[in-house]
């Protein structure tokens, strides 16, 4: 890491003077990626970066007081200047990929620093951030363990003040915002006083003790404030709002098309995608329910969800048990490689560092399912894990019997080509050989949503158009249910944070049109007023991807390959689908 600090100074002094736009562009992303990261020491760790101007980032926390927001606010403020200094034609078209994350980083700095103001509302950023600063060095083999443990310590240290920041900084916060921060709260106090405890080296543990301690007393005090001092202020609105939410949309997505044009093209389509549940359903209602008429009685949705519905509760019945889910799971993935290799979709990664390991216990409340987290950027070598989340042996039968049905047979298998193979560890395997790696780091720290859960929905859609599971219509239509889930939170996301829609809105949009069960969909709803802008990243991705998919077969001719599509869109990293459509040309 010292290599990098003074490769960054060196590099400063460059852009002072009249060097070459490359030259100067290197500069200031290289500054920007440092600077941000610094700014969150949190991520930094996760990032992969340990070390910044001879601070050891692992041991702090972020700094979220006044003056370092202000500090913050500034620095994005003179970028920006900076940046426009720099124009788009003077470089290289993967320099101005990069200028132009850099350009809707800075916008989304600003746009939170100015209007919507996050850290003044939402008690679950501080928690959230509290509990990855604590985790990562747990998880994360980056350093002996004795070492990583020093840095838990010492974030420890930091907790009390830290939580005193996020109690003069949050004004007011919606009591949605204030339950789940108590969740999380509870989840970190779990983490600390029992899950890193019993894991600390044993000449670590009295130093832990001392430092837990304190940061116990103040996190049970948050929990009391966020229960009795913060409850009344609870006035403020969990919308983001006509005024906000486009523009968020805008810089965060990055997708070239507008909040209300998305919201129009998912109802469209999902209209079309429940037709052609209707058409794929048929058949097998035949086969599976000889007995029953086409329901030809009813009509228009009513039709539908009557013969879909009864064909998905039959498919439902085909699924693991408690005992064989995580191995299903393992056999899933092996069965997924030898279908990418066989039909040449891709180059898998060369390294082989992927692991399939249950979700953490106290990362389950997050992780109901599963769920992927990659190599840091920085350390690609470490390892890449694909968590599944187990069925808990004290389940009741009912519960565990539901969980095996939704996560059934065909559900378990897109799931793993979702996360893993070839979805989200490949790309980001691939992605984790980008250079130079300042510009991996850009790319994958700032890596674009849509790109990103985009590229697992593209690859499912291509390993069912391939014929996996042997042209399998279940798995056709499971898939397809799986679409409307996706355009049913492109539409609950839009509506919820601009249009006003009501609870009961969105509970009847995704149990009576798009095939959501009660639990599910009430899970949901809590999901969409907690984010925003980031349940329409799917549907904006699958659709990006297509598109740039189409537009290079255009240009190149039908005989360019599977494999040399993906892997040359692949080995850009998460740029926006715009950027990457104009990379390819
Ligand atoms: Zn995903």
């Amino acid at each position: 890491m010292v290599k990098f600090v003074a490769l960054l100074s060196l590099l400063l002094v460059a852009a002072g003077c009249g060097k070459k736009p490359a030259a100067r562009f290197a500069a200031l992303s290289e500054e920007f990626v440092y600077t941000t990261l610094s700014y969150s020491p949190s991520g930094a760790t996760a990032a992969g970066l340990h070390k910044y101007q001879d601070r050891s980032l692992d041991g702090m926390l972020d700094d979220l007081s006044p003056s370092s927001i202000a500090r913050q606010r500034s620095f994005y403020m003179g970028f920006r200047e900076r940046l426009e200094r720099l124009k788009p034609d003077e470089l290289s078209a993967e320099d101005r990929a990069d200028r132009q994350i850099l350009e809707d980083q800075v916008s989304l700095a600003l746009l939170e620093f100015d209007e919507i103001r996050n850290y003044m509302h939402n008690p679950a950023t501080y928690v959230e951030t509290l509990g990855n600063a604590l985790f990562t060095p747990y998880v994360l083999e980056y350093a002996p363990k004795s070492e990583r443990a020093n840095h838990i310590i010492s974030r420890l240290k930091m907790v009390p003040l830290f939580l005193d920041q996020a109690r003069s900084n949050i004004t007011s916060a919606p009591a949605v915002w204030a339950n789940v921060a108590m969740d999380e709260n509870q989840g970190n106090i779990d983490m600390v006083e029992k899950t890193i405890r019993i894991w600390v080296p044993e000449d670590r543990r009295e130093a832990y003790s001392r430092a837990a301690q304190p940061a116990l007393m103040a996190m049970r005090q948050f929990q009391d404030y966020l229960k009795g001092n913060l409850a009344p202020r609870n006035d403020y609105n969990w919308r983001l709002g006509g005024k906000s939410y486009p523009k968020k949309f805008r810089y965060s997505l990055e997708s070239g098309i507008e909040a209300d044009s998305a919201l129009l093209m998912a109802e469209t389509e999902l209209k079309q995608v429940r037709e052609r549940m209707l058409a794929l359903s048929l058949p097998l209602h035949k086969q599976m329910f000889p007995g029953h008429p086409e329901h030809t009685d009813l009509a228009g949705e009513a039709r539908e969800n009557q013969v879909v519905g009864e064909v998905l509760a039959r498919i439902a019945e085909r699924h693991s048990t408690r005992e064989s889910y995580m191995d299903d799971a393992r056999q899933d993935l092996a069965e997924a490689r030898a279908f990418v290799e066989s039909k040449h979709l891709l180059t898998l990664p060369r390294r082989a560092n992927l692991q399939v390991i249950p979700t953490p216990e106290f990362m389950r409340g997050v992780y109901s399912v599963g769920g992927f987290n990659a190599a840091p950027a920085l350390e690609p070598q470490l390892g890449a894990f694909y968590w599944v989340t187990p069925i808990a042996p004290d389940w009741p039968k009912e519960r565990a019997d539901s969980k095996l049905r939704e996560y059934n047979f065909y559900k378990l298998k897109l799931l793993t080509i979702h996360e893993a193979m070839p979805g989200h560890y490949v790309q980001m395997e691939v992605a984790n050989d980008v250079q130079p790696p300042v510009r991996r780091l850009l790319r994958s720290v700032f890596g674009n949503g849509p790109y990103i859960e985009g590229w697992a929905e593209f690859a499912t859609r291509t390993m069912i158009e391939q014929g996996f599971l042997d042209h399998s219509p279940e798995l056709a239509l499971t898939f397809a249910k799986e679409e409307l889930r996706v355009l049913a939170n492109t539409i609950l996301d839009v509506r919820l944070h601009m249009l006003d829609m009501s609870d009961q809105e969105a509970l009847d949009l995704m149990e009576q049109r798009t095939f959501q069960e009660r639990e599910e969909a009430v899970e949901k709803l809590q999901r969409a007023k907690l984010s925003s802008c980031q349940l329409p990243m799917y549907f904006l991705g699958w659709r990006g991807w297509s598109q740039v998919r189409n537009d290079y077969r255009q240009a190149k001719g039908e005989s360019v390959s599977m494999s040399g599509f993906n892997d040359r869109a692949l080995k850009e990293g998460a740029v926006p689908l715009p950027v990457l459509g104009g990379l390819l040309k």
